[in-house]
């Protein structure tokens, strides 16, 4: 959507060319009146730039044109470093019309896209020639730059087509940054928050380099707003290599390369931040700076991605899709900057396009890594939850050791049976038929003792050849542990052993430990009179009070 809103915006410009410029220092006490006059002294081949800072005399050429009353005329220029300037509309009929501004009024002219926009006063006379004169001119990429007639209804459409692709941008940054900011709230990955502060940037480069930052503050001086937005691309574009070396961390661990981007980052805000406070004091000289170390910034990146690329990082082929379109138009931009490269509109303002393609694109490779963290933490976790799953199982029954059954039944809120089993003469058997075969009499009562139980019971290897039971009261008839004897009477034994168990009972809460002591105390008590009594049987516990 913002590339098609953008190339919209393409078409009102198309239509009119750019008009030709033509111009001329003025000299300590002329004025452009008298530079006017002489139109030898007006240079229409040269760059602009090459002239250097002061103040100029800039005449537009083009054929006639008649306004239209309902449609009238407008003129715009892209914003340029200046004090401020005369614009002289000349027409037919020997009039002039003049609108001045000032760096401070600059406001009421600006529009978005950071547009110089002039009404041209309405005559019935056709429109000749337009004179220029500009005060305390930067000249850093011309005096008067990309400068346009057209009909107000054009200017209209298009300034519509700005503040669309703006807003496209600025509501999907918005929205980039609000979810990449609550991924990092849970995620708490470093590439997350760098990604945030470089979508961040970019929502405050589109304001101030589209001019928005005069339209919400109108008393600033615009050049004051262009030392702000030296510094916020700067920013920009430090967040976002420091986005990229985060993102690659894993990959690319060099030292040096972390320092070559701390440098290099720390040469392009410093040389933002002196073109700040510093401009127009040496402007020429810092503006070169400033475009020397943000090119500068490059390098490490390239650096970085070449790193990756050889190492075969994941995502490295979107990584290069994504920061192609930056690379090139700050490649572009760099060139423009010692003058490689002519004007145009689409490179005043492709910075911001190609940050939203970056932005946009860099959002899928963050999606991407955040995918497999949290597979990753996934994976951790089922590998943790087994861990403990198995610490928590006797391996030879597979029922619940003494600890973690004990974990699990404090706190149940009912009142429970327990049954505590014992094997009957278990050392005879081992004796008998040796250890393994003794494992395997353990595994068949434990089966025995499984097929007797009502759902939500809780069985445990006390240890030895002795087990638990829980059974909730609610669901433990009295018929219990008589089946539980009956089934390891029945089941089939090792080499046809004959196996008995006897069963100690109780009953009671198991709200904390001593409940748990009580209720065991209790049961071992009344298993002993089953033993003591001949085995082979359940025995109850006489004092249930005990236990409650
Ligand atoms: P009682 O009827 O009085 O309970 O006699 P018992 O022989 O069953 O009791 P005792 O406590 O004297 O012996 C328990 C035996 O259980 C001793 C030990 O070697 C055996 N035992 C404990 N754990 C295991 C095991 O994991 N596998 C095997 N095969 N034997 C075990
Ligand atoms: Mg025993
Ligand atoms: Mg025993």
């Amino acid at each position: 959507m913002l590339v098609l809103a953008f190339l919209a915006c393409g078409p009102a410009y198309a239509l009119d060319k750019p008009l030709a410029a033509c111009a001329a220092r003025i000299m300590p006490g002329e004025t452009a009146l008298q530079v006017s006059a002489n139109p030898a002294r007006f240079d229409c081949r040269s760059r602009q730039n090459d002239l250097g800072a002061g103040n100029f005399a800039v005449e537009l050429h083009f054929d006639p044109v008649a306004a239209n009353v309902d449609d009238p005329l407008v003129l715009h220029s892209g914003s340029v470093w200046q004090d401020g300037e005369t614009v002289r509309f000349r027409y037919a009929d020997g009039v002039e019309e003049s609108t001045d501004v000032s760096n401070q009024t600059t406001s009421q002219y600006l529009t978005l896209g950071a547009i110089l926009e002039f009404p041209v006063p309405y005559r019935q006379a056709a429109l000749t020639s337009i004179l220029i004169e500009t005060r305390g001119s930067a000249n850093l990429r011309g005096v008067v730059i990309g400068p346009r007639l057209m009909s107000r209804s054009d200017a209209e459409r298009s300034r519509l087509m700005f503040a669309a692709t703006y807003s496209a941008f600025v509501g999907m940054a918005l929205a980039l940054l609000i979810y990449n900011l609550s991924l990092w709230r849970a995620l708490r990955q470093k590439f997350q928050l760098h990604y945030s502060m470089m979508v961040a940037a970019l929502i405050a480069y589109a304001f101030t380099s589209s001019g928005a930052l005069l339209l919400v503050v109108p008393s600033m001086a615009n050049n004051d707003r262009l030392r702000v937005n030296y510094i916020v691309l700067a920013f920009c574009a430090l967040t976002g290599v420091r986005f990229v070396r985060t993102f690659f961390e894993r990959e690319v661990r060099e030292e040096w390369l972390r320092n070559a981007i701390l440098i290099a980052g720390i040469a392009a805000m410093l040389s933002s931040l002196a073109f700040a406070t510093l401009a127009p004091w040496h402007i020429g000289i810092l503006d070169r700076i400033y475009f020397i170390t943000m090119s500068a910034l490059l390098v490490p990146i390239f650096l970085l991605l070449a790193l990756a690329g050889h190492r075969r990082a994941r995502h490295f082929p979107m990584f290069m899709l994504a920061w192609s379109a930056p690379i090139v138009i700050t490649t572009l931009r760099a060139a423009y900057g010692f003058n490689l490269v002519p004007y145009s509109l689409w490179l005043d303002n492709g910075n911001l396009l190609a940050m939203a393609i970056e932005a946009m694109l860099s959002s899928l490779l963050v999606t991407a890594r955040v995918r497999e963290i949290s597979l990753q933490r996934d994976h951790a976790l089922a590998g943790e939850q087994s861990a403990r799953e198995l610490a928590a199982i006797d391996p030879l029954t597979g029922l619940l050791n003494r600890r973690s059954f004990i974990d699990q039944a404090i706190g149940l809120r009912s009142r429970q049976t327990f049954l505590l089993i014992d094997i009957d003469h278990f050392k005879v058997v081992n004796d008998r038929l040796g250890h393994e075969a003794g494992d395997r009499v353990l595994t068949a009562v434990v089966a025995a003792i499984d097929g007797c139980l009502p759902p939500r019971s809780l069985a445990v290897r006390l240890g030895g050849e002795e087990f638990g039971v829980l059974i909730p009261r609610a669901l433990a008839d009295k018929k219990c542990a008589e089946r539980v004897l009956d089934a390891v009477r029945s089941a089939q034994m090792p080499q046809g052993a004959n196996v008995t168990v006897s069963i100690g009972i109780s009953e009671g809460q198991v709200s904390n430990e001593d409940d748990w002591k009580r209720l065991y105390r209790l049961a071992d008590a009344a298993l002993y009179r089953a033993k003591s009594d001949g085995r082979d049987r359940a025995c109850k516990a006489t004092d249930f009070r005990h236990a409650a």
